[in-house]
């Protein structure tokens, strides 16, 4: 996955830049969007995660 680096000597991976919401990639609380998702990986990012494995569990429970 090809990472997008930034002035501020941080580095994401362009997909996970593309997926950032405008709100916080746009409203100047974060230098970039690539520091906004180094900020935000803690919550937002790790958030999604949680939510993207528990609709897998839920997805395999109803076999
Ligand atoms: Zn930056």
């Amino acid at each position: 996955m090809p990472n997008e680096g930034c002035a501020h000597e941080k580095s994401a991976p362009r997909e996970m830049l593309e997926e950032l919401p405008q709100s916080q990639a746009g409203t100047g609380r974060h230098k970039c969007a690539v520091c906004a998702y180094n900020a935000g990986f803690q919550d937002g990012v790790a958030a999604g995660r949680r939510l993207a494995s528990r609709e897998r569990r839920n997805a395999s429970e109803g076999d």
